[in-house]
């Protein structure tokens, strides 16, 4: 290979990270972006004095001990942030008054949960025990020092041997399976609350592991903080963004991706194409659907995907001292249930950013409530731009009706309210029907844990893949991961040895 430009699509946090990784290994990369900003799904937006974050509740590999932490030393992102780190992951106010409360730490959640369902008592016990065993399960990483690696080596190889089985059953049972071993209705469904009911339950158990290790703090400022900081490592490694280049097709000539043709017209080559953008517009539209064998198309045709949100950010002119932090927010009972966009809701979940006042003024606090909802319900109404509008106003009423009736009087004290449909989201990043993750890790596709995903494609040289949609389960540690894997590959191509010194 004489020429060593790499033509980066979407500058997310895994093209920036593919960027930064190409730029320290010798590649004179750039990347395309569709919008003005950086990091993609991992973003924020200003209203009228708020910060609504897009992303974060929590980042894995905060803690310095972890083999992540030195991904995002890698990368830039982590350099001078600072994390909080909630007691609590989710509290779930029952329809029968009682809470439960998700502690981060085992001995808390084990005496609160006995406390509260008494007749669960062994299952609590195995959910505790179970994530117990897989605190401090931290995958080596190439960048760790040889002795370290070793340790983690040891400890991986011990779990594989002794809960080879335990960890494969885990990775096989959706929560909503794990869920019905316990019997009392309100701890079941704060399981079912935790995390998406499909997921693999073994995401579940590292999610608590990983918050019991303190290794998983919020990075207080938010979302695009982090993103800025990945550009600005890039920059200075001598990467180049273009903003507002939205690519529509990525060009072929005799079997090898070459460049790419931007909506406007503009034609850029490179010697080789990576997209980090959406997987579906990937392969279906600015590859125009050919390179598919059945390994690339079978996730289209039958995985599900994170379902998309309805995303409202709320700016509050109060604050709640009294509320406590969560990672993940606190859920309550809507009574009466009441229509919500697509779906009537029997609970409103509301995450209270108080844990970060730079996100809303002095004595104001910005929150989110995070529903789940159908594309295609956005999408047939905006065919009739004056009813999508129409409904989005219907959904910011009913949210603050909602919240009214767990606070009463804040209707008066809303300063700021912004709906995001999944529309929103497809429109932002490309996603595919808005999902805001990608692929669910579900028992279907668990093993792509074990056995990642392809980043090449039949017949088609010089063309790679990387991002949330090559990484069941998504999230922003995939993202980068699987940029590093990637350029990893490329260093193999071209005999290279792939470095990654920190900043
Ligand atoms: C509400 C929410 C909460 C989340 N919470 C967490 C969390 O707590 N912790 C965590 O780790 N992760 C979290 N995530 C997930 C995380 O944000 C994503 O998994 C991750 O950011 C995906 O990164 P990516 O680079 O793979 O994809 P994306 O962020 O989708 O980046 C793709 C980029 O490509 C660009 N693009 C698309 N098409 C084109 C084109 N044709 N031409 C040019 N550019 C294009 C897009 O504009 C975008 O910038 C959350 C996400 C959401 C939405």
């Amino acid at each position: 290979m004489t020429d060593e430009s790499v033509l980066i699509i979407g500058g997310g946090v895994a093209g920036l990270a593919a960027g930064i990784y190409g730029q320290l290994n010798g590649y004179r990369t750039c990347i395309c972006e569709m919008h003005s900003l950086p990091g993609g799904l991992c973003t924020s937006w200003k209203r009228h004095g708020y910060t609504i974050d897009g992303c974060i509740h929590w980042l894995v590999g905060s803690a310095p001990h972890s083999g992540m932490h030195r991904l995002w030393q890698e990368v830039g992102l982590i350099e001078g942030r600072e994390f909080v780190y909630a007691d609590t992951y989710l509290r779930h106010e029952a329809a029968d008054g009682r809470t439960v409360v998700l502690y981060a730490d085992m001995e808390r959640l084990e005496q609160h949960l006995l406390a509260l369902a008494p007749g669960d008592a062994a299952a609590i016990r195995r959910l505790t025990r179970a994530v117990r065993r897989l605190r401090g399960f931290d995958p080596p990483t190439d960048g760790e020092p040889l002795a370290r690696r070793l340790a983690k080596l040891a400890r991986l190889g011990w779990l594989a041997t002794t809960h080879g089985r335990q960890l494969r059953r885990w990775g096989t049972t959706s929560i909503a399976e794990y869920a019905t071993q316990f019997s009392d209705p309100a701890l079941r469904e704060a399981l079912l609350e935790a995390w998406v009911p499909e997921f693999s339950v073994l995401f579940l158990l590292f999610t608590f592991a990983w918050l019991a290790d303190g290794n998983a703090g919020y990075p207080l400022g938010g979302s695009l903080p982090m993103a800025r900081a990945m550009e600005r490592r890039y920059a200075d490694l001598g990467g180049v963004i273009h903003y507002r280049h939205h690519v529509r097709r990525i060009h072929v000539e005799g079997g090898r991706a070459v460049g790419v043709e931007l909506v406007d017209g503009r034609q850029l080559r490179a010697s080789r194409v990576v997209s980090a953008a959406d997987g579906h517009a990937t392969l279906f539209d600015l590859l125009g659907g050919e390179y598919l064998d059945d390994e690339t198309r079978q996730p289209y045709e039958q995985w599900p995907v994170f379902a998309p949100l309805l995303y409202v950010g709320l700016g509050l002119g109060r604050t709640f001292a009294e509320e406590p932090h969560t990672v993940s927010g606190f859920t309550f009972p809507l009574s009466p249930p009441r229509r919500i966009g697509d779906a009537i809701r029997h609970r409103l979940p509301v995450h209270l950013y108080h844990h970060d006042p730079s996100l809303a003024p002095p004595g104001a606090t910005s929150a989110v409530v995070m529903l789940p909802s159908q594309y295609g319900y956005w999408r047939d109404l905006a065919a009739d731009r004056e009813a999508y509008e129409r409904e989005k106003g219907e959904v910011a009423q009913a949210v603050i009706a909602g919240l009214e009736q767990r606070f009463p009087g804040i209707s008066g004290q809303v300063e700021v309210v912004d709906v995001a449909t999944p529309l929103t989201f497809e429109r932002y990043t490309g996603n595919w029907q808005g999902s805001f993750e990608g692929w669910l890790l579900t028992p279907q596709n668990a093993y792509t844990v074990m056995r990642p995903m392809r980043q090449t494609l039949p017949g088609l040289a010089g063309f790679y893949r990387c991002g949330q949609w090559v990484e069941p389960g998504g999230g922003l540690p995939a993202a980068v991961m699987s940029a590093r894997r990637l350029v990893r590959l490329l260093c193999r191509e071209d005999g290279r040895r792939f470095q990654a010194p920190i900043a």
